[in-house]
């Protein structure tokens, strides 16, 4: 059994990013990997502009409280403005460029309207209410790199420089299927109608779900019966046309279990088993072209190992520059009394103490705990936890974007 992180490093070395990159329009580009630098032909803002509805002044004409300024000028956002004449002020609105000779905005608010102009009660601050000519973005910066996954904020950071269209990493195509002849559709079958030792599929709803979220076009082939030649059969059509087949359960050792088998007479097995709990079954190898990766059959280890070890790869496929997430120093608000030889990703929940909350069942088929947790604590191997000591976090919300 391989430690997770020599697993991943072995499992990365094979994802080669995919090529050629497509153009998109930037409203399409959310959640896609930036495949280019995005550099900046302008500063932002483009000029010294004012930050609030009020008077452009110059500072050194404001001689006491009772000093009378006329306005000069009127500087809507969107037009500019002409030097500021000798003792006055411009009207100016949110946006709109300072002009010429005026070195402080001063928010109407603080300013008395009275016959021939403005009154000004407090001195104002040279410098206050302008916001700086590139002090967002300076020209000639790269503003996104190469990598980027990108959010809503970055597609508007984009557009902040004029980009209307971006290059990003082609979608990577999954074939999926779950193994199992205990399986059954919700849908197929009523609850009341289910046989004994009948379940129903759920991993193929959040496998698909989560590849979704990766950008992935998910190619859903169903349900393959527990039989070596329907497994070879499935996994050769599945090479075709596809980056990367994506199968749940069937990858342990017993006699049912067909995937490690069928690989191996069409490609190669390259990883297999992974010292992790949950998730222990785990395998990586190639068929033809396509990659292959098997997942286990018990649901919380195909949740677990897809946001450990599938959704770092199916980045790396895309060639985002930031694969894991950074794990997060909290205390536990729990006994974890029993190490375990593997490294241990546990359930569990942040409290408004800010402290972590164990799920009560951390069977690996109690599904359960990943939908009541926000996230997980990942327990080095042999590691017992006492109320209070620090663990590491990972939060779902970095790993299910
Ligand atoms: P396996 O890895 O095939 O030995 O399956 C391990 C356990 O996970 C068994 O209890 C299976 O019934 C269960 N299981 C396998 N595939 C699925 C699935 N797609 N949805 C829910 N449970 C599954
Ligand atoms: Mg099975």
């Amino acid at each position: 059994m391989k430690p997770l992180d020599l697993a991943l490093a072995e499992l990365l070395a094979f994802a080669t990013t995919l090529a050629p990159a497509e153009s998109l329009s930037t409203f399409d580009a959310d959640g896609r990997v930036l495949a280019q630098d995005l550099l900046s032909a302008l500063d932002v803002p483009a000029h010294d502009n004012s930050s609030m509805d009020g008077y452009a002044v110059r500072c050194a004409d404001w001689q006491g409280a009772d000093t009378l300024l006329p306005v000069s000028q009127r500087i809507p956002a969107g037009s500019s403005g002409h030097a500021l004449a000798g003792a006055s002020v411009a009207r100016i609105f949110t946006g709109a460029p300072m002009p010429p000779g005026a070195d402080a905005v001063v928010m109407q608010e603080d300013c008395e309207v009275v016959e021939g102009g403005i009154r000004i009660a407090a001195q104002p601050r040279c410098g206050q209410w302008i916001r700086r000519r590139g002090e967002d973005v300076a020209a000639g910066s790269v503003v996104l790199q190469r990598g980027t996954r990108l959010s809503p904020a970055s597609l508007g950071l984009a557009a902040s420089i004029g980009f209307d269209r971006l290059q990003v990493a082609p979608r990577v195509r999954v074939a999926l299927f779950s193994t199992g002849d205990e399986l059954v559709m919700p849908g197929d079958v009523a609850p009341a109608d289910m046989k004994p030792g009948a379940i129903y599929n759920s991993n193929r709803f959040f496998l698909k779900a989560l590849l979704q979220r990766l950008g992935c076009t998910v190619t859903d082939l169903g349900i393959v019966p527990d039989r070596l030649e329907a497994t070879i059969d499935a996994l050769k059509g599945a090479s075709q046309q596809h980056d990367l087949i994506l199968t749940s359960g069937g990858v342990s050792v017993g006699e049912e279990d067909h995937i490690k088998p069928a690989v191996q007479a069409l490609g190669t097995l390259n990883l297999w088993q992974i010292a992790i709990k949950p998730g222990k079954p785990f395998a990586y190898g190639k068929i033809g072209a396509a990659h292959f990766i098997g997942l286990p059959g018990n649901p919380v280890s195909s949740f677990v190992t897809f946001l450990l070890l599938v959704r770092p790869f199916i980045l790396q496929l895309q060639g985002a520059n930031s694969l894991a997430p950074e794990s997060i120093a909290l205390r536990a608000d729990f006994d974890w009394p029993k190490a375990d030889k593997r490294r241990e990703f546990l359930r569990v929940r942040l409290n408004v103490a800010g402290r972590l909350e164990l799920f009560a069942n951390q069977s690996s088929g109690v599904l359960t705990s990943a939908v009541w947790g926000d996230g997980l604590v990942d327990n080095p191997a042999g590691q017992t936890i006492a109320h209070g000591d620090t663990v590491r976090f990972i939060p779902f919300s970095s790993l299910l974007s």
